[in-house]
C-alpha cells in the first residue's frame, strides 16, 4: 500500500470535483442499487474552508422503510449465494477501494477536514484490508461457523471521525456472513458512503445488499425503530448509544455499541522517550484527536515528567496545521464549528479548574475549524478535562509514582476502550497490561488497528467487538435445531441442503 507520493504540490481534487459536479442537484439515498430522488436536502460544507461541498438528502421514515424493504428483499438470495459466492464480492469491493483509493482519500479529506496523508496512508488502506480479511471469513464460513446463521437485515449507524473506515468495519463482516445492510452515515460526512455505494454496484454487488440512507439523528432513530431490522450496530457517542439501548430493549433486536473513550497513555521512567513522544503525537493529534481510542490522558512517571513535558512541548512546535489536501501537514480541521466551540469551552473550563494550558505558536489557516494542538498540565484526576471525552486535539497530563498508582489512575474513568503502556522493561509492561480495564492495550505503540483483531470497549465505551473471529459472531445467531438436523443429515448423505 505504501506507494504514496509526498511531492510538495497539494493533492489534486479534480476527480472528486467531477464526481461532486455530477451530483450538483443534490444526492439521493442509495437504495436497491440506485440513487433515489430525495424530497429534502441539507448542505454539507468543507470544514477546513466553510465552503459548500454538496447537498445531502435528509432521510425520512419512508426512506428508511424503502431501504429496509430493499435489504429484506435481497437477503435470502445473498445468503443462498454461500460463503464462497459472497467472498468473491468482498474481494471485488476490496479491489474497488484500492482502484479508487485516490478518489476516496480526497473525498474523505475534503468532507472531514483530516489530512490527506492520513486518509491515503491509513484510512483507505485499512478499509481495503478489512474487506480482504472478511472475504476470507466468508470463504471459511461454512467450515468455521457451521452452526451459525446470518441475522438478516442490519441497521448500521456510524460517526463522522472515520466515515469510510467505520463503514468498512460495519458492512464487511455483516455482508461476508450473509446479512444485508441499511447504513446511515453521520450527517457531517455522508460523501464517502455514497461514493462507496455507487461504486459497489459497478463492482457487481447485487442491488439491495447495501443501502445508504443519509440524514441526521432523526433518520438514525427511524432506523433504530424500524420493525423489520434484526440488529442495530452503532458507533458514536455514549449519550446516543444509551438512548439506542433503551429504544431497542425488549424489541428482540440484537445490538452492539462502540462508544466513547478517555484512554490513558502511560509512560514509565525507563521508556524510550523519543519513541514515546512520537507515540503521544500519534495518540492525540492523529485526526485532530477526534479518535474514540485517542490517548487523551498522558500519565508520566514522576522522575521523568519534567523532561518529558519539555521535550513534548518542543515537538509540538514542529507540528504543521493546514489545508487537508496539503501533503505536508500534521493537523487538519475539526469537523464543524460546533465541535470547535465544544473543544474551546472544555479547554477554558480546564484552565478555570486549575490546569496550565500550552499551545505552540503555529500558524492556523483562517476560515476553517482549526484548533491548535493543546497540552494541559497540572491537571487534577477528577477535573472535567481528565474525565470527559473532549474528542479534540487536547492532551491532559498527570503524573504517578508507582506502577500501582499508574493502574489506579488509568482505570479511574467510566470508559474502557483502549490504553497504551510505554516501558523498555517488557515484564513491567506485560504485567500492567492485563490490569487495565480496556478493550485493547498497546505496548510501546498506539493506534494500531488490525482487521483480524477484535476492537471494542468495556463499561461506557460500549459492548461487542469489530474485527476478527469475535467480530463475525456479532452478525450470526445459532441455527435453529431443525435446520441443524437437516444439515447433519445432508452432510451424512453428502448432498447440499436447501438454502
Ligand atoms: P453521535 O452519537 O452524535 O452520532 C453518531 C451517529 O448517530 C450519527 O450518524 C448520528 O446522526 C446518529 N444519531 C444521532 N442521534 C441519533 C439517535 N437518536 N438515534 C439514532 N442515531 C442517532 O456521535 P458523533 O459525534 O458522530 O461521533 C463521535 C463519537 O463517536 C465519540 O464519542 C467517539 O468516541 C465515538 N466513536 C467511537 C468509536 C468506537 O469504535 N468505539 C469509533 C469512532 C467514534
Amino acid at each position: 500500500f505504501d506507494t504514496m507520493d509526498y511531492g510538495p504540490a497539494p493533492e489534486s481534487d479534480s476527480e472528486a470535483r467531477l464526481w461532486l459536479a455530477r451530483h450538483a442537484d443534490g444526492f439521493g439515498h442509495h437504495i436497491g442499487g440506485r440513487f433515489t430522488t430525495a424530497a429534502a436536502h441539507f448542505d454539507t460544507a468543507e470544514p477546513a474552508t466553510g465552503k459548500l461541498l454538496a447537498r445531502i438528502a435528509q432521510g425520512s421514515a419512508a426512506d428508511v422503510d424503502a431501504a429496509v424493504a430493499a435489504a429484506r428483499n435481497a437477503q435470502l438470495d445473498w445468503q443462498a449465494l454461500g460463503g464462497h459466492g459472497r467472498a468473491r464480492h468482498l474481494y471485488a469491493l476490496a479491489r474497488m477501494v484500492q482502484r479508487h483509493a485516490r478518489l476516496f482519500a480526497v473525498i474523505e479529506a475534503l468532507d472531514n477536514g483530516k489530512p490527506i496523508r492520513e486518509t491515503r496512508d491509513i484510512d483507505v488502506p485499512l478499509v481495503a484490508r478489512h474487506f480482504y480479511h472478511h472475504a476470507g471469513w466468508a470463504q471459511l464460513q461454512e467450515r468455521e461457523f457451521a452452526d451459525q446463521a446470518p441475522l438478516g437485515v442490519i441497521g448500521q449507524i456510524v460517526p463522522w471521525n472515520f466515515p469510510l473506515l467505520m463503514l468498512a468495519w460495519k458492512i464487511a463482516p455483516a455482508l461476508a456472513l450473509g446479512n444485508t445492510v441499511v447504513l446511515k452515515p453521520a450527517e457531517f460526512t455522508s460523501l464517502s458512503a455514497l461514493l462507496f455505494a455507487e461504486l459497489a454496484v459497478q463492482a457487481g454487488l447485487p442491488a439491495g445488499v447495501l443501502n445508504v440512507v443519509t440524514g441526521d439523528g432523526a433518520t438514525g432513530a427511524a432506523l433504530v425503530a424500524h420493525q423489520d431490522v434484526n440488529k442495530i450496530a452503532f458507533t458514536g457517542s455514549t449519550e446516543v448509544g444509551r438512548l439506542i439501548r433503551e429504544q431497542t430493549a425488549g424489541s428482540g433486536k440484537s445490538l452492539t455499541l462502540e462508544l466513547g473513550g478517555k484512554s490513558p497513555f502511560i509512560v514509565f521512567e525507563d521508556a524510550d522517550i523519543d519513541a514515546a513522544i512520537e507515540g503521544v503525537v500519534d495518540a492525540i493529534w492523529f485526526n485532530q484527536g477526534q479518535v474514540c481510542c485517542a490517548g487523551a490522558r498522558l500519565l508520566v512517571q514522576e522522575g521523568i515528567a519534567e523532561d518529558f513535558i519539555t521535550r513534548l512541548k518542543r515537538r509540538m512546535q514542529s507540528l504543521r496545521a493546514g489545508q487537508p489536501l496539503d501533503k505536508t501537514i500534521d493537523i487538519g480541521s475539526l469537523i464543524a464549528p460546533s465541535q470547535l466551540e465544544r473543544v474551546r469551552t472544555l479547554v477554558e473550563l480546564g484552565v478555570k479548574e486549575g490546569a496550565s494550558c500550552y499551545q505552540p505558536a503555529i500558524d492556523l489557516p483562517a476560515g476553517g475549524c482549526f484548533y491548535p494542538p493543546t497540552l494541559l498540565t497540572n491537571v487534577h484526576p477528577s477535573s472535567t478535562v481528565a474525565t470527559e471525552e473532549i474528542f479534540g486535539p487536547v492532551l491532559a497530563a498527570m503524573t504517578f509514582r508507582t506502577p500501582d498508582e499508574a493502574v489506579a489512575l488509568a482505570n479511574n474513568t467510566r470508559y474502557g476502550l483502549a490504553a497504551s503502556v510505554w516501558s523498555e522493561t517488557i515484564g513491567l509492561a506485560l504485567g500492567i497490561a492485563p490490569q487495565l480495564k480496556a478493550g485493547v492495550v498497546w505496548v510501546n505503540s498506539t493506534n494500531l488497528f488490525d482487521a483480524g483483531v477484535g476492537f471494542g470497549g468495556y463499561r461506557e465505551s460500549g459492548f461487542g467487538r469489530e474485527g476478527g473471529r469475535e467480530g463475525c459472531y456479532e452478525y450470526l445467531k445459532p441455527r435453529a435445531w431443525a435446520e441443524r438436523r437437516q444439515r447433519v443429515a445432508a452432510n451424512a448423505a453428502n448432498i447440499e441442503p436447501a438454502a
